[in-house]
């Protein structure tokens, strides 16, 4: 089977991670900020906060911007779960925005429509969560127009996007956001096992993420109540979760953040070769905005049913059992049987219940092999023409 999607764990990432467990700390040493100061940089932010996963960390960015009882939050129907459960977390509603057919995003217009619905009955969010489908980042010179406009904070969900840039910025660098989050689950570009950073240009958000990561304790003499009982002192200021990344994932993170750029290479040289090689069978392939360079964390097809003659699940069926490992990101949040609840129904976000309809994830990771590609693309011709 080729998988849809695999890490690379070299011999420097297994010297690093035994380094750490022969070492003093295995939680909170040096290597968590060292972590956190690679990727910041990386993207050009000036802070990172590492998180257990990404969900904490989009957790927590929405902590930090004030999300409550009485708030919306915002993000897209055709996203992984956790972009939408951290709004409930928050004891916040949510909403959905539907995308744009060509990219996967979050479509402007619609957000311009509903931002414009939501002024006039006083129901505006407080948070927007664009998520950059496939590596390819949303269109976030528009949604940051439309959020600073109407006064909405935004977290950008770049769980797929780490080694991505938009109009000439890495994705991170915050220039139409508040905090962006990155994911290090092993499918993602990066790994460390699991976990995840938030980056953002702004210190404060950056210390309230730090304080709900971490129990809602602070060592700052500045933002405690009275002058310090002593060197062993801290104190908890708010409620916060032990969301802390440990000292063994954080030195995985950074031997992995050595080949961030190698990675993105390889998955876009594939990505073009696969635009090349699947030209001519009945499928649309993923359309790429002028001013974005994907991370390409998915190569999604989206297959011309009525032309193929087979329905999605056999045409699904039909390629596992030829030894793909095919995947659909994602089934729309809104029709899943916990968010029917808030009143969701499916017809609610049409667009992303066409592309559900269709989508496929075919085989993309950093060391797939000329071979297993064209192997990929001649099962896809075999099957679907
Ligand atoms: C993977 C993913 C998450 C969650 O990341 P974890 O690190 O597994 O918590 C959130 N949003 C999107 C879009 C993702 O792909």
């Amino acid at each position: 089977m080729i998988p849809y999607g695999r890490q690379d764990i070299t011999q420097d990432d297994l010297d690093a991670v035994r380094d750490v467990l022969t070492s003093d700390f295995l939680t909170q040493g040096p290597r968590v900020p060292e972590f956190e100061r690679v990727v910041a940089t990386a993207v050009q932010a000036a802070h990172g906060v590492a998180a257990n996963s990404a969900t904490s960390a989009l957790h927590a960015a929405c902590m930090a911007l004030g999300l409550g009882p009485g708030d919306w939050l915002w993000t897209v129907p055709n996203t992984f779960v956790a972009s939408a459960n951290v709004g409930i977390y928050c004891g916040a509603q949510v909403d959905f925005v539907d995308i744009d057919p060509d990219s996967f995003n979050m479509c402007p217009d619609a957000l311009g429509t509903k931002l414009k619905q939501a002024e006039e009955t006083g129901t505006l969010p407080k948070v927007l969560i664009p998520v950059h489908m496939t590596g390819q980042s949303a269109d976030m010179e528009r949604i940051g127009a439309l959020a600073k406009r109407y006064g909405v904070r935004v977290i950008e969900d770049a769980s797929h996007a780490i080694g991505a840039h938009f109009a000439g910025a890495p994705v991170g660098r915050c220039d139409h956001s508040d905090i962006t989050v990155f994911s290090f689950h092993p499918v993602k570009i990066v790994t460390t096992a699991e976990g995840g950073v938030a980056v953002t240009q702004d210190a404060e958000l950056a210390a309230r993420m730090k304080r709900a990561v971490s129990h809602g304790i602070t060592r700052d003499p500045d933002l405690m109540t009275h002058a310090s009982d002593g060197p062993w002192y801290y104190q908890q200021i708010e409620l916060g979760y032990n969301y802390r990344m440990t000292e063994v994932q954080a030195a995985l993170g950074i031997s992995q953040m050595q080949r961030l750029g190698r990675y993105v290479d390889c998955r876009a040289a594939h990505a073009r070769a696969y635009d090349a090689a699947l030209a001519d069978i009945p499928v649309d392939l993923p359309q790429q905005d002028p001013r974005s360079r994907s991370s390409w964390h998915l190569y999604v097809i989206r297959l011309r049913l009525e032309q193929i003659g087979m329905t999605h699940r056999e045409v699904f069926e039909a390629l596992r059992a030829a030894g793909l490992g095919v995947n659909l990101h994602y089934i729309p949040v809104h029709t899943q049987p916990f968010w029917r609840q808030f009143g969701f129904a499916q017809g609610d976000f049409p667009n992303a219940e066409s592309y559900y309809a269709r989508a496929i994830s075919i085989p993309l990771f950093a060391t797939m092999t000329d071979a297993q590609r064209e192997e990929v693309v001649s099962t896809l011709k075999a099957t679907l023409t």
